[in-house]
């Protein structure tokens, strides 16, 4: 079986990367969402082990000294990581990971596993933004002026990342997305296997045929 996909998504907070992720998984069998480990508190709804596996500051430091975590960052008086064990049991089982991190992170996993594909999801406008976040209800006023604040800093390394989604449409947004990692798996450099494989039999009938 060949290997799953790594795949990266960022956006601004509110944006709506979450209520996309949940929709894709829900509509496609191939995809595992990696649940990340967090200082942050649980928003109300938010369970441990679901959203986030919450834990203490002195927890999250021992994980950092034991390598249990593919990357991890600082974002707005918290830290956010990926843990390492979920995320390569999934992919040797041919499943499409998905990483839902901030840039930071996004740039690290670029720069420790090459392959890894990057996806921007940015509503079409930050007055949209705005909005979204302000809806959303969660944060309060400081805390949405920080992430606001934030979502600037992070749209000027955008241009890092290898494919743009604007969240308008959502359910045209999670196809988009869909499409983007199905398309994926046929590149070239992803199947050099079966490349080999092909170039082989090739050679040996051209041989066998003089
Ligand atoms: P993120 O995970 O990027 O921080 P969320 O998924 O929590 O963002 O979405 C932020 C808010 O925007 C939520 O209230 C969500 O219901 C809303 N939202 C998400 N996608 C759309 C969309 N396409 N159109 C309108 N509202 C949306
Ligand atoms: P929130 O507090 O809104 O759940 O998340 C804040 C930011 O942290 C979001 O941009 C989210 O994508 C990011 N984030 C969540 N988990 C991780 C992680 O494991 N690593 C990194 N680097 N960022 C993360």
């Amino acid at each position: 079986m060949s290997k799953g996909i790594l795949v990266v998504v960022s956006g601004f907070s509110g944006a709506g990367k979450g209520t996309v992720m949940k929709e894709l998984l829900k509509r496609y069998e191939n995809y595992a969402l990696s649940v990340s480990v967090t200082t942050r508190k649980p928003r109300p709804g938010e369970e441990d082990g679901r959203e986030y596996f919450f834990r203490t500051r002195e927890e999250f430091e021992k994980l950092i000294r034991e390598d249990a975590l593919i990357e991890y960052a600082r974002y707005v008086e918290n830290y956010y990581g990926t843990p390492r064990s979920y995320v390569e049991e999934k992919l040797s089982e041919g499943k499409d990971v998905i990483l839902e991190i901030e840039i930071q992170g996004a740039m690290k996993v670029k720069q420790k596993i090459p392959e890894a594909l990057l996806v921007f999801v940015t509503p079409p406008s930050v007055e949209e933004l705005k909005k979204r976040l302000e809806g959303r209800g969660t944060e309060t006023p400081e805390v949405i002026a920080s992430r606001m604040s934030r979502a600037g800093e992070e749209a000027e390394g955008m241009d890092a990342y290898d494919y743009l989604v604007v969240n308008d449409d959502l359910d045209e947004c999670v196809e988009r997305m869909h499409r983007i990692i199905m398309s994926e798996h046929f590149r070239m450099e992803r199947n050099t296997a079966f490349v080999q494989k092909i170039k082989e039999e090739s050679r040996a009938f051209i041989h066998s045929e003089s």
